[in-house]
């Protein structure tokens, strides 16, 4: 199957998703925020949060992974993508996101594996762009990750998924 047979998006609550592991738009401190961030500890549990305490934070681009709690998700894969500043230097730690969450996931003998649209709510990262940016990664990376079997991004909302299914189409054909 190619890599684009591998992704799907569909609109929705990521804290649903059933599968492996979900994927956090975390801040640094990975000790909860607004947004999905907060969704996400608030459907896991208490324990989440004391888990990620031990972690002492993470870089912008970079992932770190703890268990699901109370999730449907085995695992949480907390990344922490770049805040918007305005240009070309916060496209390479947005697709850092990405390379980085997927590895670890396929580390930890993920074969499913949901994502939020990073960066694009709080930080404000223009949308179309961070999509392009979550395609082009993903594709690339589940090249090099053959036992990942889905990729599933979850947008929040119907216009959102059109938008984001729109680039998916695009970079498929
Ligand atoms: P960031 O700080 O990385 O921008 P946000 O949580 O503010 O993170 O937003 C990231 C994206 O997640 C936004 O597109 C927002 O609409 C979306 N989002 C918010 N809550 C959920 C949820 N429960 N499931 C999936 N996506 C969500």
């Amino acid at each position: 199957m190619t890599v684009f047979g591998r992704m799907h998006a569909i609109s929705g609550d990521i804290t649903a998703f059933e599968g492996d592991a979900i994927v956090n738009a975390a801040n640094e401190t990975l000790l909860g925020g607004g947004g999905v961030d907060g969704a996400i500890h608030q459907a896991a549990g208490p324990g989440l949060l004391q888990e990620c305490r031990a972690l002492g934070g993470c870089p912008t681009g970079e992932a770190r992974i703890t268990g699901g709690h109370k999730l449907r998700a085995r695992y949480v894969i907390h990344t922490v993508g770049p805040i918007w500043s305005g240009g070309r230097d916060d496209d390479p730690a947005l697709a850092a996101c990405y390379r980085n969450a997927l590895r670890l996931a396929a580390e930890h003998g993920c074969r499913t594996i949901a994502f939020p649209a990073i960066s694009t709510g709080v930080y404000r990262f223009p949308f179309d762009r961070a999509s392009r940016i979550a395609v082009a990664a993903t594709a690339m990376e589940l090249e090099r990750l053959p036992s990942i079997e889905a990729v599933t991004f979850v947008l929040f909302g119907t216009e959102p998924l059109a938008r984001f299914q729109a680039i998916l189409t695009a970079a498929s054909a």
